[in-house]
């Protein structure tokens, strides 16, 4: 079980209590020892060989203040608004949301660590992933990345586009027959999925 502790520091003349996320002073030590580099400051406290209640809380402090920073989300990604309209069209989380666009598909993914991301397949290859932060990771070509960028600002267009090409629905991949969605490029209920 983990044991909250609570500290106090002053900082520029103003007390400071929190709650470190550290178990002991080792636990600080080594995450401070491993993750901030090059302060002085850091560095000497590291290099005393016993530490006052001072410079204990001051160690879990600066711990614990990297720790929080370091969780939150530095950048968010060219492709975030694609993500999100990608996770806004699925119905359960027990299925995938796919769409086909010319030349590539994208899926939602709905088991494992990859939960939140998008796969990018072309000619049913797997070719790249949008992080949940929507960050594009693997190697695509211009002509990929371009389409990405395409959907990204318009997610349906291009799926109405993937339609009139080939007669059948992105979504659901169902024959477009009925003349209102041939003429749209998609079939009604999945355009609503899309917004
Ligand atoms: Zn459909």
């Amino acid at each position: 079980m983990r044991v909250m502790q609570t500290f106090t520091i002053t900082k520029k003349g103003q007390e400071i209590a929190f709650e470190s996320k550290f178990n002991s002073l080792e636990d600080a030590k080594s995450y401070l020892t491993a993750n901030v580099k090059y302060n002085d400051f850091v560095n000497d406290l590291l290099a005393k060989k016993k530490l006052s209640d001072n410079q204990i809380s001051w160690v879990h402090y600066l711990a614990t203040q990297d720790a929080i920073e370091s969780e939150i989300p530095a950048t968010v990604g060219e492709f975030l608004p694609l993500v999100e309209k990608m996770y806004s069209a699925v119905k359960s989380n027990a299925r995938k949301f796919q769409v086909r666009l010319p030349g590539i598909t994208l899926s939602t993914v709905n088991k494992g660590v990859n939960v939140g991301c998008v796969y990018v397949f072309e000619n049913n290859n797997y070719v790249a992933k949008i992080t949940t932060n929507g960050e594009l990771i693997g190697s695509v070509s211009e002509d990929v990345k371009n389409l990405l960028e395409d959907a990204n600002d318009n997610l349906l267009q291009l799926a109405k586009i993937y339609g009139h090409e080939t007669g059948t629905c992105s979504i659901c991949a169902r024959t477009l027959s009925d003349p209102l969605s041939i003429q749209m490029g998609i079939g009604p209920i999945c355009a609503k999925r899309l917004g």
